[in-house]
């Protein structure tokens, strides 16, 4: 394990899966859809796409809704409707975002986890790899289709089924912190650590589902900050911006 500051250059990705939250949507403490940070993220994409790197996009809807945080203390709307909403909420980041794409010239395909003939493709995963090999970004929404889980799960799921090299988190702090940054100033950054160091530190990476996932198979994942500029084409490209998670063997 070692710790802040220790940058090296990592491979070059084949493919990825990109993972944004809802928060890249809109300004800080804000919610909704600013798309001036829509066209901000859509630029770095891509740039990073155009080096040659296949990318799937799984998007966040925590912008706009979260399914949990919508049900506490509001009884009257089942758990599992809210997390639907949440779901629907990531299509529409989704059909923003394809725009500010294609808006900069860049070909992509929205595929949607919940039939929604229309507004996107439905998501199958032969149609996916295709449209990657095609060199079109595909924007994936609606996670995983399933209430009670977040994206973060979908993208593992997404990650593992695509045969990405890697998955990136792209978050709103610098990577992986031994406390909340947010609330402790002297929180540490990690550079690099095992799986088995996220679960003995109990960490926050992502969900506990979707490290499982990466860590049964080997996945690894990077988190960084997309605030800062040329952040998402440098995790893309492969260098270690934030923090690399790994097994014992791939790091
Ligand atoms: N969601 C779900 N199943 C999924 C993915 C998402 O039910 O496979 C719902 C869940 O309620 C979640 C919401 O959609 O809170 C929005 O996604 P998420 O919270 O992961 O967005 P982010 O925090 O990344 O912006």
């Amino acid at each position: 394990m070692a710790e802040a500051g220790q940058t090296t250059d990592g491979p070059r990705y084949r493919r990825v899966i990109l993972k944004i939250s809802g928060e890249g949507f809109c300004n800080v403490g804000e919610r909704g859809i600013l798309m001036d940070s829509v066209l901000h993220i859509a630029r770095q994409t891509f740039r990073a796409a155009q080096h040659g790197t296949q990318i799937a996009i799984v998007l966040g809807g925590g912008n706009i809704l979260r399914g949990a945080q919508f049900t506490s203390g509001n009884s009257s709307v089942h758990e599992a409707t809210a997390h639907y909403m949440g779901m629907l909420a990531t299509v529409m980041n989704g059909l923003a975002l394809q725009d500010a794409m294609e808006s900069l010239g860049c070909d992509t395909r929205l595929m949607t986890a919940i039939k929604m003939d229309g507004v996107a493709e439905p998501y199958i995963r032969r149609r996916a790899r295709r449209h990657l090999e095609k060199g079109r970004i595909i924007i994936l929404v609606a996670g995983t289709g399933s209430p009670f889980v977040t994206t973060d799960t979908a993208a593992a799921q997404r990650a593992l089924e695509l045969d990405a090299d890697a998955l990136l988190k792209a978050t709103r702090v610098d990577g992986v912190f031994s406390d909340d940054p947010e609330k402790n100033p002297h929180a540490l950054l990690y550079s690099d650590l095992t799986y088995e160091d996220v679960q003995r530190q109990n960490l926050r990476v992502m969900d506990q589902e979707a490290i499982a996932k990466c860590q049964e198979y080997d996945m690894p994942i990077l988190v960084f900050n997309f605030r800062k500029d040329g952040n998402i084409e440098r995790a893309i490209r492969g260098d270690r911006v934030g923090t690399f998670v790994h097994g014992a063997k791939s790091g």
